[in-house]
């Protein structure tokens, strides 16, 4: 019986949220008169002991597999499933990251169990099997739910940065696991990785010129590409447009996408869904180019042109252009 974190690291990389998790779960463990536990995965896991010790984990179990050299999520998944069914815990905890809510969901549908994804707090009953009250946040970060958990194991995840890192060291166990898994884990792994061109990107590009479903192909974001271009800015989109194959999905802007806050937002051809706005919201100024003077993204915008966004956009790079006296 314990609470078991699930360490969200990269190689030997320990992702930050990992931190605040470690400190919620050693809460929650004390609340519940229990311990807290660790769960590495892969052997490159190994220089994390010292940090997860300092953290509160009185026990680090490591699982060790050739099929665990890199992140795949059903492999992880079934790990901690099977760490689950072989040590019982109460509660598990998984990090608000993308790699945690998948590892989590994984174990969850492996073990047949609910999932609570994005909580911000927990607060246990008073015998061992009973409900887990929970706040968690819905739509993005716009809403606060209060829910009740009553499965015979917890599977949770905390939201990122709902809680402040904070170190308190016991002397960790570690105890190596080896999980049985075969090929059906390995649909989906990390089997090459491209380093991402240094210089601005989406999260930090002062100027995002986005494009939706209104652009109509992948070859209808040139003008947005120039418009970008000449405004020092990236390219952005829509889920539609990533669901299309259009552009790929570093390039999203939203919920399950990245969320910006540029000086300056251009959102063309895009409605505004509220999954694509959480993720826009922050911008300062936002200009939407629309056909539709009543799209969400219209009313919200602080300026709008309505129009088709094949006219308006290689209208303002020629202005641009006009006014910097290019040919
Ligand atoms: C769980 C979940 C997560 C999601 N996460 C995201 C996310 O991270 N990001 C995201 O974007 N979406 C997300 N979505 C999808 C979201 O709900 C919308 O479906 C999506 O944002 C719509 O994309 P769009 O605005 O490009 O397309 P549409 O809603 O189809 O809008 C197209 C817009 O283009 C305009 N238009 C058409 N032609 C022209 C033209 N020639 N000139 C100018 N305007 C034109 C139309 O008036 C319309 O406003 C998510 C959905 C779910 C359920």
């Amino acid at each position: 019986m314990s609470v078991l974190v699930v360490v969200d690291h990269d190689r030997g990389i320990l992702a930050p949220a990992t931190l605040g998790t470690l400190t919620a779960g050693r809460n929650l463990a004390s609340a519940m008169n229990t311990t807290m536990e660790a769960l590495t995965i892969g052997a490159n896991a190994d220089p994390l002991n010292d940090t997860l010790s300092a953290y509160g984990a009185s026990v680090v179990h490591q699982a060790h597999h050739e099929i665990l050299v890199d992140y795949g999520p059903d492999a992880w998944g079934e790990v901690v499933a099977q760490v689950v069914r072989a040590t019982s815990p109460q509660v598990v905890l998984g990090c608000g990251t993308e790699r945690g809510h998948e590892i989590v969901a994984q174990a969850a549908a492996r073990l047949d169990l609910p999932a609570v994804m994005n909580c911000t707090e927990f607060k246990p009953s008073n015998s061992p099997d009973g409900v887990l009250t929970l706040t968690r946040t819905r739509w993005g970060g716009s809403l606060l739910e209060k829910a009740e958990l009553d499965s015979p194991i917890k599977l949770v995840t905390l939201a990122d940065h709902s809680i402040e890192p904070v170190e308190s060291k016991v002397i960790s166990r570690v105890i190596k696991f080896v999980p049985t898994l075969d090929a059906s884990v390995t649909h989906s792994i990390v089997r090459n990785r491209v380093e991402r061109i240094a210089g601005v990107t989406l999260a930090t590009s002062p100027v995002v010129v986005s494009g939706g479903r209104g652009v109509g192909s992948a070859e209808g974001f040139a003008p947005l590409e120039e418009l970008a271009s000449l405004l020092g800015g990236v390219v952005g989109c829509s889920r539609a447009v990533t669901n299309n194959g259009w552009r790929n999905h570093t390039d999203q802007v939203g919920q399950t996408g990245t969320r910006i806050a540029p000086d300056i937002y251009i959102a063309c051809g895009i409605s505004g869904a509220i999954q694509h706005w959480v993720g826009a919201m922050a911008s300062k100024n936002i200009l939407a180019i629309n056909i539709d003077k009543e799209a969400n993204i219209v009313t919200k915008a602080g300026y709008a042109v309505i129009g088709d966004l094949h006219k308006v956009v290689p209208a303002i790079c020629a202005e641009i252009k006009r006014r910097r006296g290019d040919s």
